[in-house]
């Protein structure tokens, strides 16, 4: 299996409407916020970034919901299979990879961190994360809970980078299964509380290998 060339995808991630990805519990600091959005680690950074396995693990997903590739319990699909639309593009097990000949995961996704003028402003203290109040109704007693939410504001924007392997012999179907899920995050939602208006994002001033892609290209690709 020989390695024939690597395209990349960059651009930005707008933010359409505040997006909410979840920090873990782990790392909820001592006085914060009750659902705080993630944000990069050190501690003279504290900006908040789109981690890359975020933007993969729902590539995945919304591809295997529109193949109807998942196991039981919604489980990834696992197939091993190069004829699998998700496998070989988004990578398997380390036990099915070792039977198989998939051969190597052909995205890679990166962290999206602030586009230059969105960390400038964060860092001039210019980029108030945005509290949303969400009313988690108890539905027993009827009474209305106001639930706190950090989410990152509409209009911020992110830088992000896409890279992918092209093995000779992989189908084209393997790249555009990429840009299916891009278009498709479009119409879904990224992060947490999706169903209730969060996280609504568009890709912007995308270039694909270097070349500049029109406005609407993500418009035209079939996902049908
Ligand atoms: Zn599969």
């Amino acid at each position: 299996m020989k390695l024939e060339k690597i395209r990349q995808i960059k651009g930005k991630i707008a933010i359409v409407t505040g997006l909410h990805i979840g920090a873990s519990n782990e790392t909820i600091e001592i006085g914060g916020i009750d659902n705080p959005i993630i944000k990069d680690p050190l501690p003279e950074s504290r900006a908040p970034y789109i981690p890359g396995s975020s933007l993969k693990g729902k590539f995945r997903s919304l591809i295997e919901i529109k193949e109807g590739r998942f196991g039981k319990n919604g489980t990834p699909c696992d197939c091993g299979n190069p004829g699998c639309p998700v496998c070989p593009v988004f990578g398997t097990s380390a036990a099915v990879k070792k039977s198989g000949d998939l051969g190597p995961t052909r995205i890679v996704v990166r962290d999206a961190r602030l586009s230059k003028e969105w960390k400038k402003r964060f860092e001039e203290g210019d980029l108030p994360m945005e509290i949303k109040y969400e009313n988690a109704i108890n539905r027993i007693s009827g009474k209305a809970n106001p639930r706190p939410l950090e989410r990152v504001p509409a209009g911020v924007t992110f830088d992000f980078n896409i890279s992918f392997k092209v093995f000779e012999d992989d189908p084209e179907d393997y790249f555009k299964t990429v840009l299916e899920a891009m278009r498709m995050l479009e119409m879904d939602a990224l992060g947490g509380s999706g169903s209730r208006g969060c996280g609504q994002i568009k890709f912007a001033e995308v270039f694909i290998d270097g070349e500049k892609q029109p406005d609407d290209f993500l418009e035209k690709i079939d996902i049908n």
